[in-house]
């Protein structure tokens, strides 16, 4: 066996990148080493009979007093984890191993700096809770407070703002949160889309958010008022957090696209039959609760066919465009107006007071649509039949309803047919 001397075998143990300590019963360092330099920022002369707790982080203290406890009970510990502040003020996350030498009434310790390893998990972690927060949310704003919440918790992010790139020429606007951005904000924004870089200012970091289709906006943090300054680091991993926040953006405005798509008529962008009869259930079941009426009005163009067949079908595209505005003039911004086919709409009209509300809408409707139309040079007149149905007093389901105000809307053209 090689008889190593004191002095060598105290040279290994200070070449360790694990620092070794040794500690009282009363927590006071008796021993450390020179690893402990490189880990917590403290020469090791600077500790000899420091508190140990003193290092600790104060959230961690108590938790910390209770593992030395149950070492000195004589129970080994071999991966207590627990954060430590630096003397330059950050937090070092150590695990240790540990044991109790009841001869020497001391407590003999070997802490690795395990800060990369977390930083690694939480980085896992976050990005998996982005992925979640696109997968789970129901739409943008809902999605844009759980990014919120999650850069709360990486990188202290107090105020988040996130800026979109919409429409063409692309415009910048604030859309998260609802109030308005602050100056420094603004600046920030500005700084961000210029250089199509990040950008650290002290308390406040800035990132855009590339997706592979370019810069779709920004992401704008700003931390605690008395939390440490962002650091390049933060940048970095702030940066590598919002592409995969751009990409969860980028999904639910697709979605969301989709969804209005799916809703709407591409030709009068008026709501189409599946968003009508989400717009009607949840109508009915407003009036069943608070004992209101509704009324719907069931629409078709008499003799439309003629424009197409007289001016052309882009002409008889132009004539629905035109139908379209008039009846959302026509209506409060609380009802909905769809278009359910060819040249079939329906008014859903919430909340009414009096049977002679509809009837005066449908009024206001005739009139509107009589009105001139200038289509290929032409001053052209369309007519239109109207059916009214109420609930509860004409039906008392949807499907009643509906076929109420179709039955109304035919009576309606066969006597607008008759000569006369
Ligand atoms: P009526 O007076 O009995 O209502 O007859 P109409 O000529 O208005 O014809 P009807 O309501 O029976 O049919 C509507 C026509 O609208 C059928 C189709 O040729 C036309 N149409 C359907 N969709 C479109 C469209 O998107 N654009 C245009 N230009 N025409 C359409
Ligand atoms: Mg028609």
């Amino acid at each position: 066996m090689v008889n190593i001397a004191n002095q060598a075998l105290e040279g290994f143990v200070d070449r360790l990148m694990d620092a070794i300590c040794v500690v009282d019963t009363e927590g006071r360092y008796v021993y450390v080493s020179a690893a402990f330099e490189r880990i917590f920022g403290y020469h090791p002369q600077e500790l000899i009979g420091a508190q140990m707790l003193d290092l600790v982080h104060p959230d961690d203290r108590a938790r910390t007093l209770e593992a030395a406890a149950d070492i000195m009970a004589g129970n080994p510990q071999l991966h207590f984890e627990n954060r430590y502040l630096h003397k330059s003020g950050h937090v070092v996350h150590v695990m240790w191993s540990a044991c109790w030498s009841p001869a020497d009434r001391l407590r003999i310790a070997v802490a690795r700096d395990i800060t990369e390893l977390k930083r690694a998990d939480s980085l896992r972690a976050t990005l998996l809770e982005i992925s979640e927060a696109a997968n789970g949310s129901t739409d943008l704003a809902c999605l844009f407070e759980r990014i919120h919440k999650i850069l709360g918790n990486l990188l202290g992010a107090r105020y988040l703002s996130i800026v979109l790139c919409e429409g063409e020429p692309a415009r910048y606007s604030f859309v998260y949160p609802d109030d308005e951005p602050h100056d420094a904000a603004r600046a920030l924004a500005t700084e961000v889309f210029s250089r199509g870089r990040p950008v650290l200012r002290c308390d406040r970091l800035g990132v855009p958010l590339q997706t592979a289709s370019g810069i779709i906006g920004a992401l704008l943090i700003k931390g605690e008022l008395d939390a440490p300054l962002y650091t390049p680091r933060d940048q970095d991993l702030l940066q590598l957090v919002s592409s995969h926040v751009a990409t969860a953006i980028e999904r639910q405005q697709l979605y969301e696209r989709l969804h209005a798509m799916a809703r709407y008529d591409p030709l009068t962008q008026l709501a189409n039959r599946t968003l009508l009869n989400e717009r009607l259930q949840h109508a009915v079941q407003q009036a069943d609760r608070h004992g209101d009426r509704l009324a719907v009005l069931y629409l078709d163009l008499d003799k439309f066919k003629q424009v197409n067949d007289t001016l052309g079908h882009a002409a008889g595209d132009t004539l629905l465009q035109a139908v379209a505005r008039r009846l959302k003039a026509c209506v409060r911004a609380i009802d909905t107006v769809a278009r359910i086919g060819g040249d079939e709409f329906v008014v859903l009209l919430e909340r009414i007071h009096d049977d002679a509300d509809a009837d005066r809408v449908a009024q206001v409707i005739d009139r509107a649509l009589k009105a001139p139309v200038l289509l290929e040079g032409q001053s052209w007149r369309i007519s239109s039949s109207i059916g009214i149905a109420r609930y509860p007093d004409d039906a008392s389901d949807l499907a009643q309803l509906f076929r109420h105000a179709d039955q109304a809307m035919y009576a309606a053209k066969k006597r607008s047919r008759r000569p006369g």
